[in-house]
């Protein structure tokens, strides 16, 4: 199995092919600009002291700061920050927001420290970067395992060794705080935006009611995702997280397991049971099954290598959504285009989030406010021009989404680049 970052470089070498762009090109295309390697060493609640591994990397900012969450997550690696940092360089470009790519890791299990200890953690990573980073630089936001009140601690820290207030350094910081109004359900919502209009020009759209959906992973992107569908009136059969999963072929009430969820921090079926047993029906269902469920609209949104050579011969879905940054692996994507499963890529799918940490990113530049509407109404255009552009270039150039979406990213980098 290639690693995430060769499936990352192979996509954009496929795209460069298309362009014809020239070796050097694709050369700078394909390195990271810079790659910063650091231990943050944190003092433990018991006394001992502790050293965590740490990532920026910094991919292009051709088309202007370098722009990417920051993951805390116990298998993080550096190939994986390089891959989702280039990840980062076409979704910015593809979605038309003046922003180059960038990514940041921290190699730690967040459950498994104290507050304090977490407080320590993302402080000492700000120091670490702090040099590089900055609104014009290199504006960092969260991502897996990071919130925001990680990101409040950030950017006090980052103002700290500047000395001087600097809230458009970082994104995704809570509101009331410097932070944007539908920034939270930005990602979920920008998703629902590429499907809805995925499914205008399908079949998909002649009676929404009869769309199934089947989501992995309930986290931001998860929850977010399936209320939006769950309001439009689509069927969501089965959903999951780490811990398990719910299947009901009828439909999940998805407000009431958000509820659950809130309450419990889990979405066992044992526990929608006990708060609301006339309406959750459901039975449990594994993350392996859920992938291979037949339905209209699977979408992975947790971890990236979801979907690989061992269970893409079995998914049954119609159209995958992809809201996890690289859930197929190459082996996968090819597996799953010959069986003629439409596969919309996450630069694509997923663009909705950094969108959104634009629009925070102008708010806390010019002490401005919007309201909610605004954000989401503006992250929509966003989105809507970014579907309308990949669909075009598909037809123009006769491939697959995925390479669609990556053409299209590559051409303003590399026009930028000249
Ligand atoms: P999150 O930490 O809020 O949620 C992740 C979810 O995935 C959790 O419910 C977790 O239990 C679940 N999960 C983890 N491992 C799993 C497994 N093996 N099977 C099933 N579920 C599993 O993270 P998030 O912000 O929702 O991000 C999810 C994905 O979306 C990531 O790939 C992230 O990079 C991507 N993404 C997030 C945003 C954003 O704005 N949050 C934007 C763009 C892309």
């Amino acid at each position: 199995m290639s690693t995430f970052f060769e499936h990352t470089t192979m996509l954009v070498q496929r795209a460069a092919r298309v362009l014809n762009l020239s070796p050097e090109v694709i050369k700078r295309l394909e390195t990271p600009d810079r790659v910063l390697e650091f231990e943050i060493p944190v003092k433990m609640d018991d006394g001992t002291e502790k050293k965590f591994q740490g990532w920026r990397v910094q991919h292009n900012n051709a088309l202007g700061p370098y722009k990417g969450g920051i993951r805390f997550h116990q298998d993080s690696s550096l190939d994986e920050v390089k891959a989702l940092a280039s990840l980062m360089t076409w979704k910015t470009s593809l979605m038309g927001i003046p922003y180059g790519g960038a990514k940041g890791a921290v190699a730690v299990d967040p459950r498994a420290l104290s507050p304090r200890e977490l407080e320590e953690l993302s402080r000492g990573y700000v120091r670490a970067i702090a040099e590089y980073i900055g609104p014009d630089k290199d504006v960092p936001a969260p991502d897996v395992g990071t919130n925001a009140q990680i990101m409040e601690w950030m950017v006090d820290e980052y103002e700290k060794i500047i000395g001087k207030p600097s809230l458009a350094a970082f994104t995704g910081k809570p509101v009331g705080k410097g932070g944007s109004e539908g920034r939270e359900e930005a990602t979920g919502f920008g998703g629902f935006v590429v499907m809805r209009e995925y499914m205008a020009r399908k079949s998909l759209a002649t009676n929404i009611k009869d769309v199934t959906v089947a989501i992995q992973g309930f986290g931001n992107v998860g929850q977010n995702i399936a209320s939006f569908f769950y309001q439009h009136g689509l069927k969501i059969i089965a959903v999951s997280d780490s811990k398990g999963g719910l299947c009901e072929p009828e439909g999940i009430n998805i407000l009431r397991l958000l509820e659950v969820k809130e309450k419990t921090g889990m979405i066992d079926r044992n526990k929608c049971y006990a708060q609301a047993p006339h309406e959750m029906l459901c039975r449990d269902c594994s993350n392996a099954s859920l992938l291979t469920l037949r339905t209209d609209i699977l979408i992975p949104a947790a971890l990236e290598n979801q979907i690989t050579e061992d269970n893409a011969p079995d998914v049954k879905a119609r159209v995958i959504l992809e809201m996890a940054n690289g859930p197929l692996t190459t082996e996968a994507d090819a597996i799953l285009i010959s069986k003629g499963i439409e596969i919309i890529p996450d630069i694509l799918a997923n663009g909705g989030g950094v969108v959104g940490s634009y629009f925070e990113w102008m708010q806390s530049l010019a002490n401005d406010y919007w309201p909610s509407e605004r954000v989401l109404q503006a992250i929509e255009e966003k989105m809507v021009a970014a579907f309308c552009a990949v669909a075009e270039t598909k037809e123009a150039h006769n491939v697959s989404w995925r390479e669609a979406a990556y053409t299209r990213a590559l051409e303003r980098v590399a026009q930028a680049m000249k």
